[in-house]
């Protein structure tokens, strides 16, 4: 008999939990088993092996006593514990917890206060409006369950995740393509294709393209990797199968000469691959997983790289994030029309990121030292601020303190320049958290909304537009709210808010936290083409999430973000002006990333209000001449308002601050 699967343990688990809330257990317990149940779901090995073998207290959130309800689960077909509870309650009970609105806490109110028992009873008692007279429940409650019951409700939810985050699901695919090179050995090609290649949000499974001379062998061999579940077909076209964290694989196998047209078929999406047919189509082309077929040859001509397909279709190489039907074919077609794609190299530094004095995990140093790793030049320590809302936040009296602490670890720390910054509630009247005093001192505002997001359309759009006009804030995070397959955006008018952003020069965020991804691909794209400066940054709570802005990237480049359409390309030996000591400016920034843009307000420099470069240069010389030896770091200017294109040279430079 086949073990259990992830699904079925943590389903099991779930539901152990659902029956000690039942039970009025302490809701710590509750917790656990949720958080044990999820941590099984998306575990990517068999947890049964894992039981097996006295280690499935690996998995984060198991201990001894959970890995022997495993085994008890594993043995009998049941957990001894959920025995006893289900024997407890009447079974009609259990099913009202299923319904929306209900759930085990109300359950049990309804069984002691109303005898309530079943669906039946529950009809019967919010017909009779019986609901409103226990305490906490009303009339409304009463409609949505009668609604719920007429609906069917009340059996268990179906809770397997339908989509995976694309970090979790990358990390199956890339264990999945090791462990396939590892068996097939040289000469067999595995790759990733889907939406996974794409770098979507989220993806539904797994696509993986192969090439080599044994199919059969290597197809069978996708069943002996630990992260498979179970196989459902292996032949020598591919294999099907399902792993352990809930995601189904397609393995597709090809001769090496076809691998392009594979792989471009493969990746979609569906809507390019579309119009691609029907654009070749017309030029006497078909295109499939095959080859192309020329109508007036009938030769069919297949292609060992995606190169090749596009080239044969007459158009430019289009790299996967861009294959959504979002106006890449014409954009293909045309001698210039693709943009050269931002990539995680461009990145310089990092404006958003949290340590210990808010909700972060690591010291501003500790964030320091592993940005510099990074190679960065420089990072924004951008703690809540004291009506965050998530407990840890920091009070304007802390904040002054926590400049202070910038400060100085920024003079320990060589070879990266930390900013002292905050990431300031935007509230519900659009106005900020502290005062522009205290603001004034920073180096870095990003403000964002983190509470009230249920407050309709026209007054989410006006506090925003409020914070985007305070000239104290260079950049609006995470702008829509939105966490990818479990929250929806807030309701705001996004046109006018870009709009809004490119007038005063605003940038906005494009958050690389894998569950925001926000702004989104789209709106970033409209955003930048509505002349707003774009962010890239981490929202890195620990040492370890600044790689979140790999997630940023990856959505930029979706947005069609580049750095050939503006500034970098136009400015491309401005990299560092040493300006004899007085003014190091690391680097017109990249492209839409604009991290220092229309000036940014480093070591008390403000420069936003200048109006030309040689406005910008004579502030650097004015306060370069009040501070004699010392040196200023600062960002370069931004190449879009502006009229001149060129830097300015260190003796112009020095000629306005002598
Ligand atoms: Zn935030
Ligand atoms: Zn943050």
């Amino acid at each position: 008999m086949p073990e259990l699967s992830n699904t079925a343990i943590a389903d099991a688990l779930e539901e152990l939990g659902d029956l000690y809330e039942l039970d009025g257990a302490i809701v710590h317990r509750v917790l656990a088993y949720r958080s044990a149940a999820k941590a099984v779901r998306e575990a990517p090995v068999s947890v049964a092996a894992l039981a097996r073998e006295g280690r499935a207290v690996e998995v984060a959130g198991i201990g001894k006593t959970l890995q022997e309800k495993i085994l008890a689960l594993l043995d009998t077909g049941t957990i001894p514990a959920a025995e006893r509870l289900r024997a407890k309650f009447p079974p009609g009970l259990i099913a009202i917890t299923h319904l929306p609105g209900i759930g085990p806490k109300r359950a049990r109110l309804l069984h002691s206060e109303l005898g309530i028992d079943s669906p039946e009873a529950l009809r019967e008692a919010a017909l009779g409006e019986h609901l409103r007279t226990v305490r906490g429940l009303g009339p409304k409650l009463e409609a949505s369950v009668l609604v719920a019951l007429d609906a069917g409700g009340g059996r268990p939810p179906q809770r397997a995740a339908s989509r995976i985050l694309l970090p979790r699901a990358l990390e199956v695919g890339e264990m999945l393509l090791a462990g396939l090179r590892e068996i097939s050995g040289d000469g067999a090609q595995v790759e990733l294709a889907g939406s996974l290649r794409r770098q979507a949000d989220s993806v539904k499974d797994i696509d993986l393209i192969a090439t080599t001379t044994r199919p059969t062998t290597l197809a069978r061999s996708l069943a002996r990797l630990e992260e498979i579940e179970s196989v459902s077909s292996a032949g020598k076209s591919g294999a099907r199968a399902r792993t352990h964290s809930g995601l189904s694989v397609d393995l597709r196998i090809a001769r090496p000469a076809q691998l392009g047209n594979l792989m471009q078929h493969f990746t979609g999406s569906g809507a390019h691959n579309a119009a691609l047919r029907e654009a070749a189509v017309r030029r006497g082309l078909h295109v499939s997983e095959y080859g192309i077929l020329d109508d007036a040859t009938g030769i069919t001509h297949t292609c060992a790289s995606e190169q090749g397909v596009y080239e044969c279709l007459g158009l430019a190489y289009i790299e996967p994030e861009l294959r959504e039907d979002r106006g890449e074919l014409e954009a293909a077609r045309s001698a210039d029309g693709l943009p050269r794609l931002i990539a995680l190299d461009d990145i310089r530094g990092d404006l958003h990121s949290h340590t210990i004095a808010s909700d972060g995990h690591n010291t501003i140093e500790e964030m320091g030292l592993a940005a510099r790793e990074r190679g960065y030049e420089y990072l924004a320590i951008t703690d809540h601020s004291a009506s965050h809302g998530f407990g840890n936040d920091v009070s304007p009296e802390q904040l002054g303190r926590q400049i202070e602490l910038i400060r100085e670890a920024n003079e320990r720390v060589a070879g990266i320049e930390l900013l002292a910054g905050s990431e300031v509630n935007i509230l519900p009247d659009g106005s900020l958290d502290y005062e522009d005093q205290l603001l004034g001192e920073l180096d870095w505002v990003i403000a964002s909304v983190h509470t009230s997001f249920g407050m309709g359309e026209q007054k989410m759009t006006e506090r925003m537009i409020a914070a985007i006009e305070h000239p104290l804030v260079r950049a609006i995070g995470h702008p829509t709210g939105r966490l990818i397959e479990r929250r929806a955006p807030y309701a705001v008018d996004l046109d006018a808010v870009f709009a809004a952003a490119a007038r005063t020069g605003t940038m906005l965020e494009i958050n690389g936290n894998p569950d925001r991804r926000d702004l989104s691909d789209v709106n970033a794209r409209a955003a930048a083409r509505a002349g707003v400066k774009i962010v890239i940054d981490s929202d890195a709570h620990r040492v370890a999430t600044l790689e979140n802005m790999r997630w940023g990237i990856a959505t930029a480049r979706r947005a069609w973000l580049g750095s050939d359409d503006v500034g970098r390309s136009q400015f491309a030996r401005a990299d560092v002006i040493d300006l004899g000591g007085a003014f190091v400016a690391p680097g017109f920034v990249d492209s839409h990333i604009h991290l220092t843009a229309t000036g940014l307000t480093l070591t008390g420099l403000y420069l936003r209000h200048a109006t030309s470069r040689g406005h910008c240069l004579q502030l650097i010389g004015d306060y370069a001449a009040a501070r004699p030896g010392q040196a200023i770091w600062g960002h370069g200017w931004d190449d879009s308002s502006w009229p001149e294109d060129t830097p300015p040279t260190t003796a112009a430079a020095m000629a306005v601050s002598s």
